[in-house]
């Protein structure tokens, strides 16, 4: 039977009318069968998220402080959405249980967990579709990495005793059952993993924004969404900022080519963003996909004559990156320098050492920092091949009166990567937007 994998996010599950919503639309279509909720998010803003109201509880139990206060707060909110939904299930016996546990148990992780399972657990009541607890179904191992191939084994076992179920997201367990969460955020991931072990034909994601956008609606003025982009595409721009989805997510789903599909819970006829496994399969090409980018990095620029004929030097200059477990961004060199670039949140705690540390093993004529890059990836697959790409790109920063500081396009051909002053980020990433999307082909160069 073909099968749907849906993953809702604690925004779509906050309230009553979002359990509604998520109900009509996992009957509107039967081959919805697992759902993977998160926690209830915030209903407004200043409004708390479950999972943070755990946390808090945890810091309070660590000390030895009594807790009720906010747990009484979490309880609120399951009860409330029980009670407005009129369902006969009554959360209360569970939350008291939890409660105690939450004081037994006491990891963090065990605490952070209870706001998907007490969610899992009312979804199911109210679908009335069977509960799997994710910490008889997620597997971890004894060092807490995600065991992907058991998972995926087991899970799939289990799925084809269920017709329908909720399997609850962000966590999982250890061998030994004790409970393991992902990141925050991690219910994508769970997600992902679901649809891999039903080898479903599709994952959707739901959230409350229909999909990805071009640009950073915060500096572009209504950007386009994305209709359709591949992995590798989401990889680079999320790698560069552009979040929807945790970046684990991808690849449970991407090694099985099962497509995700970002799909707004307030907007279900938007048909929000698809994410393919092959290039073949992205129906419409824009001439770029998107366009995400960072501040606050710092360029190492690290000169010696004849440096392109002297064995290892390479190899010292990453060799001292990595001494203060620093890792690095970009390494764009020419013949007598070698360029290092750094987000300054890592450079930051050791930088005079690192520069010591260069100038020790290297040797080098010169060595420099200049701070306050920011670095912009216009992100495309295929479109390094196309003619004029680089120079409409280089065009727009140049007409937008933008000073180009760094170029890398790697070799994946899916991405060139300039570095700017960090003034110039928000012109120069409005500049390539209007020069690849408002402007058309024809005019770009
Ligand atoms: N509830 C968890 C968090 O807030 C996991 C998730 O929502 O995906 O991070």
């Amino acid at each position: 039977m073909s099968t749907i994998v849906c993953k809702f996010g604690g925004s779509s599950l906050a309230d009553a009318s979002g359990f509604r919503k998520a109900r009509e639309i996992l009957l509107a279509d039967p081959r919805r069968r697992y759902v993977v909720p998160s926690a209830p998010g915030k209903r407004h803003s200043g409004d708390e998220k479950i999972t943070d109201l755990l946390y808090r509880c945890y810091a309070k139990v660590e000390k030895g402080e009594d807790f009720s206060d906010i747990f009484e707060k979490i309880a609120a909110r399951y009860i409330g959405i029980a009670e407005e939904l009129g369902m006969d299930f009554d959360p209360r016996p569970l939350l008291e249980e939890t409660k105690a546990r939450i004081l037994s148990v006491h990891t963090p992780d065990f605490v952070a967990s209870r706001g998907e399972y007490l969610n899992g657990v009312l979804l199911s009541k109210f679908l009335g579709w069977d509960f799997l607890d994710a910490a008889q179904v997620m597997h971890f191992d004894k060092q807490g990495n995600f065991a992907a191939e058991w998972t995926n084994r087991a899970l799939g076992e289990e799925l084809k005793a269920h017709e329908h179920a909720v399997i609850p997201g962000f966590y999982g367990a250890f061998p030994d059952g004790s409970v393991r969460t992902f990141s925050r955020g991690g219910s994508d991931i769970s997600g992902a993993v679901v649809a891999r072990a039903a080898q479903a034909e599709l994952y959707e994601n739901w959230t409350d924004v229909s999909g990805f956008l071009m640009a950073d609606p915060r500096i572009v003025e209504n950007p386009k969404g994305i209709e359709m982009l591949t992995y590798r595409e989401l990889r680079e721009l999320s790698y560069m900022g552009a979040t929807v989805l945790h970046e684990d997510a991808i690849f449970p789903v991407h090694k099985a080519g099962i497509p995700t599909n970002i799909r707004n819970t307030n907007d279900p006829s938007h048909p929000g963003t698809m994410i393919v496994s092959r290039e073949e399969d992205v129906k419409s090409r824009q001439p770029i996909t998107g366009i995400a980018g960072h501040k606050n990095f710092s360029l190492i620029s690290i000169e010696k004559a004849m440096m392109n004929a002297e064995l290892g030097f390479g190899r010292r200059v990453l060799q001292a990156v990595e001494e203060f477990g620093i890792s690095f961004e970009h390494l764009p060199t020419g013949i007598d320098t070698m360029c290092v670039i750094i987000s300054d949140k890592e450079l930051n705690l050791h930088r005079d050492k690192l520069i010591n540390r260069l100038s020790d093993i290297c040797q080098p004529d010169h060595i420099e920092i200049s701070s306050g890059l920011a670095l912009i990836a216009t992100v495309g697959q295929g479109m390094v091949r196309t003619r004029g790409t680089a120079a409409r790109l280089f065009n727009a920063l140049y007409k937008a009166n933008v000073n180009v500081r760094m170029i890398d396009q790697g070799s994946s051909e899916l991405n060139i990567i300039v570095g700017v002053d960090g003034e110039e980020f928000e012109t120069a990433v409005r500049a390539i937007y209007k020069a690849f999307i408002e402007e058309g082909p024809a005019q770009g160069v």
